[in-house]
């Protein structure tokens, strides 16, 4: 039994603090862990102990000890990374407002002495395989090196839908329509898992690296494209790590699992999406049913292992609401079941953030409470694949019983049971029953979640190559380039192409997406436009055929196709009748979501003696307050009213959901309470046709 382990990090002034030269409210004492908070109105203080209080505020402060990424990392993450070589499941996950620092201390940045808890981590857990493998020695041969298997997955949790930031699919990637959702399911053995969510196998750092940097492409692809604000959306990366040890003197091969969480969640600020302000923003703002129901999750475990409790009445209960968020649902070993988990809040120093921070602070001192019961995965998948065997089979006994249909006995997979071949699936399902249907259903489940337990080591890197090369294929259909791409641009050398490159509210999605503009004509359009367009974007104010950019010898234009196409340069809307020449540095924005640098090193190189602006100065943040200036059109409001029907949506299919779910209820009970009657009946009938026999001397 542990608790969670709680820290708290402050992170410097941004600018836009700076600018209203807010002031730092808050304290910490290194020794004691403890955080101070001043209320700015009263001064009063409050404080708060964690297990670790972390200064990264202003280095010049003297009576505080800085706090680096790698200190924060020593701390941390190596305790994790050592629990999941011993074979426990650990959970990290970063809370705050946004803006606070979360991202930044789980992802960090690209840059020397940047990176945050997840590169570190995947880089440390390579070199401790690498230097584990180079341990053996022909004298120890009782230990010889395990054998390590590493798989990744990276999802992302937006307004309670699963995307798989992994998977190639295209609907995915570009967002069109309704974007490819993911479903959670729940085993009775597995626990909650989401179906077909892709797992990677990666062998070295630099995979991991790479599909980080793809994952990131992706979500930003479709937050763009589906006009999202990425701040309410949950990242979920999980390393699922395996060593296996052979004993030659017993000749015994035992295998520890470890699932890895780290989770970037969704901002906790409340949402003032509607303008609504005080009462109507207290009572209104369940924009992430995911955060608001971590909070719960959290409160009622915290109760549940209060001192408190041991009072209250036994019988009772404790009811904690996992299954209302998918988040929640996900994590629920990660929150007080079979994990070591820490928490880190990302706070703000500034007095304009008083109300958020303090929240922050509390939330995660009820966190402390938490107690987690983390126990060694050994042979946890061996046990696995013999239960869900014994399943397999029972299913398959009820199904010949019930429905007469007769499955091979030995486990092998049931070919019409693939998703692909589902003819007979749907003669069977007429003909069936509801329970042999259900049955089937089961079984299909359980017989995906076999074979993707039983792929062999080979099977997994021919699949992961598979999705990677669908990945990069569906990427480059898009028209989009990753910066480490360098020669398979190929014609294009990107140092020396035009290019543009994507802007974004958020720190950690801006400049990963470029589109290099080639010379000659660079369609920018939709995917179901007639002809084929270079760069594809999507959203509903992008046009089939939205724009056309020229590229003489480094001379570029752009000219929207239709009136409706709209397209601004440097916040000035461009014309349909008008070609408009793209300098470096200049600002572009097509529809009312894609927001981008273009930048032409040759011509930048050319008028250094000008000093031409490489665009450094030019963020998401000035792109939008130009576009807001020249034409009063405001991006953030238009996101924040798109989530707003969304929030809206997803309330109604849950309420319909839950009706149905309440339907079926009532219908099973009276179904119940039918065949209880007839069950009475029956044996009222019997019991008087046994007297009458009995009276009248026909049976003894
Ligand atoms: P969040 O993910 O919580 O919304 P970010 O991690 O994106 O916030 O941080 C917002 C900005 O503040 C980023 O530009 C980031 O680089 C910066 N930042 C956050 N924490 C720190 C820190 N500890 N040191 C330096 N810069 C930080
Ligand atoms: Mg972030």
């Amino acid at each position: 039994m542990t608790s969670v382990k709680v820290a708290v990090r402050v992170r410097p002034f941004n600018t836009r603090e700076r600018n209203r030269q807010s002031k730092c409210i808050i304290h910490m004492d290194q020794k004691e862990q403890t955080t101070f908070i001043r209320n700015p109105i009263d001064d009063s203080v409050k404080n708060y102990k964690y297990d670790y209080s972390y200064w990264s505020c202003d280095e010049d402060v003297s009576n505080q000890i800085f706090a680096t990424q790698e200190q924060v990392y020593q701390n941390l993450g190596i305790e994790m990374l050592e629990h999941s070589f011993e074979g426990y499941n650990v959970c990290i996950f970063a809370y705050g407002q946004t803006g606070a620092g979360k991202s930044y201390t789980m992802m960090g940045k690209n840059e020397f002495d940047q990176p945050g808890i997840i590169p570190r981590l995947c880089g440390d857990l390579f070199n401790r395989i690498k230097s584990s493998s180079s341990i053996s020695s022909p004298t120890s041969i009782t230990h010889v090196k395990p054998h390590y298997t590493v798989e990744v997955s990276y999802m992302e949790i937006y307004c309670e839908r699963v995307r798989d930031l992994l998977s190639p699919k295209k609907s995915q990637t570009t967002g069109v329509g309704s974007s490819h959702n993911l479903r959670v399911r729940e085993h009775p053995i597995m626990g909650p898992y989401v179906e077909d969510l892709s797992r990677l196998l990666v062998t070295s750092y630099d995979d991991i690296s790479r599909l980080i940097d793809e994952g990131n492409k992706a979500r930003t692809v479709a937050a763009t494209n589906m006009n999202e604000t990425s701040s309410r959306s949950h990242a979920v990366f999980t390393i699922l790590f395996s060593q296996s040890t052979h004993d030659f003197k017993t000749d015994l091969t035992t295998e520890k699992q470890s699932k890895i969480s780290l989770v970037d969640l969704a901002g906790s600020e409340r949402a003032d999406s509607t303008g609504a302000t005080g009462d109507r923003l207290k009572e209104g703002a369940n924009i992430n049913k995911s955060l608001t129901t971590l909070g719960k999750v959290i409160a009622a475990l915290a109760e549940m292992s209060s001192k408190h409790r041991k009072l209250r009445s036994e019988k009772k209960i404790d009811f904690i609401p996992y299954r209302d968020s998918i988040l929640t649902w996900l994590l629920k070993e990660n929150l007080g079941g079979n994990s070591k988990t820490a928490m880190i809040a990302a706070i703000s120093p500034a007095d304009i953030n008083y109300e958020e921070t303090l929240s922050t602070l509390r939330y995660a001192d009820r966190a402390k409470a938490i107690v987690c019961k983390a126990v060694i995965n050994e042979d946890a998948n061996a046990r696995l694949i013999r239960d869900l065997k014994e399943e397999i089979m029972k299913l398959k006994e009820l199904l010949k019983h019930e429905a007469g249909i007769d499955l091979s006995p030995d486990g092998a997979s049931i070919p019409f049971l693939s998703t692909t071949n589902t003819s007979k699936h749907h003669r069977l399902k007429s003909t069936s029953s509801q329970s042999s249907e259900d049955a089937l259903e089961r079984l299909k489940e359980n017989q995906k979640l076999m074979d993707s337990l039983c792929m062999s080591y080979a099977e997994k890197l021919k699949k992961t190559e598979k999705i990677m090369a669908e990945r990069e294929a569906a990427f480059h259909e898009l028209g989009l380039y990753s910066k480490n791409d360098g020669n398979a641009v190929g014609i294009f050398t990107p140092k020396n192409s035009p290019h543009l490159v994507n802007l974004n509210e958020d720190p950690l999605m801006s400049e990963c997406l470029m589109y290099f503009i080639k010379n000659g004509i660079t369609r920018v359009g939709r995917s179901d436009a007639p002809v084929h367009q270079d760069i594809v974007l999507s959203c509903t104010h992008i046009e089939p055929e939205h724009c056309i950019i020229t590229n003489s010898q480094n001379v570029v234009h752009l000219k929207p196709c239709s009136q409706t196409a709209m397209c601004y340069v440097n916040g000035k809307k461009v014309d349909v009748n008008t070609k408009v020449e793209l300098t470096s540095g200049s600002r572009v924005i097509f529809g009312k979501s894609h927001v981008f640098r273009f930048l032409n090193p040759e011509q930048a190189r050319r008028k250094t003696a000008k000093v031409e602006s490489t665009g450094e100065a030019t963020d998401w943040n000035s792109a939008i307050q130009e576009l807001l200036e020249k034409q009063g059109v405001d991006i953030k409001q238009e996101m924040e009213k798109k989530l707003v029907a969304m929030e809206e949506a997803f309330k109604r299919e849950k309420e319909e959901a839950d009706r149905l779910l309440r339907k079926q209820k009532l219908e099973y009970e009276s179904k119940i309470v039918e065949l209880q009657k007839q069950v009475m009946e029956t044996s009222m009938s019997q019991s008087m046709l046994s007297s009458i026999l009995s009276s009248s001397g026909l049976i003894d």
